[in-house]
């Protein structure tokens, strides 16, 4: 449970800087919505504050031992591997900030000077935040042994993925035409090679 503490505060420390680049560059087309408000809330709550609550409530002292009815036995070995998981995905999700530099936007905007990244991890991925964003979730379910707290992260973030992949690539093929189209065509979305 620690592990996914630290691992939280780590993500905040590594998206702090691309917040900070990104509110430079002015925003010229966005697709933020209703939906997507909704899409990144669900996200939120799966990824961060359903995790956040159970860890809170559910030390062996506490009294109110919120979502413990769906505890099962914790594994060390996979919370060794929940360890590694989440490493990886720390990894990727810095590397990824990294390449997009200020073209990197929370939700679905095209920025001025707006520039398709294709190089360091984007050569291998074209969707590598998101690819990171899985192994955490994954991550989570190895490091909280509950059913609801573990598997929320995969239902919230699933929804934020599928709801909104299709439209960042339709919003880049807007953008980009061809050169993304020739990207996509050599680039899975998620895992090379697979998806
Ligand atoms: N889907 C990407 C980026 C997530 S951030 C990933 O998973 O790594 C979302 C923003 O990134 C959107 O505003 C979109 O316009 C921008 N974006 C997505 N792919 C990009 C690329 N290859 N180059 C530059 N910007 C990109």
């Amino acid at each position: 449970m620690f592990i996914l503490v630290i691992g939280m505060v780590s993500w905040f420390i590594i998206r702090h800087p691309a917040r900070r680049r990104a509110r430079k560059a002015a925003v010229t087309v966005s697709q933020r919505g209703i939906r997507e408000t909704l899409l990144m809330t669900l996200s939120a709550i799966g990824l961060g504050i359903i995790p956040l609550i159970y860890i809170i409530t559910n030390f062996e002292s506490a009294r109110f031992r919120f979502l413990s009815f769906a505890d099962y036995p914790f594994e060390p070995v996979l919370a060794w591997l929940g360890a590694a998981v989440l490493a990886t995905s720390m990894w990727l999700f810095r590397r990824t900030h990294k390449d997009l530099g200020r073209n990197w936007s929370v939700s679905l905007d095209i920025r001025e000077d707006h520039k398709l990244v294709t190089r360091g991890v984007y050569s291998f991925v074209r969707h590598p935040m998101y690819s990171a964003f899985w192994l955490w979730a994954i991550a989570q379910v190895l490091l909280l042994p509950n059913w609801i707290a573990g598997f929320a992260g995969i239902v919230g973030f699933g929804a934020l993925f599928f709801g909104r992949v299709f439209e960042e690539e339709r919003l880049m093929l807007k953008a980009f035409g061809d050169e993304y189209r020739t990207y996509m065509e050599r680039t899975a979305r998620i895992l090379p090679g697979i998806y």
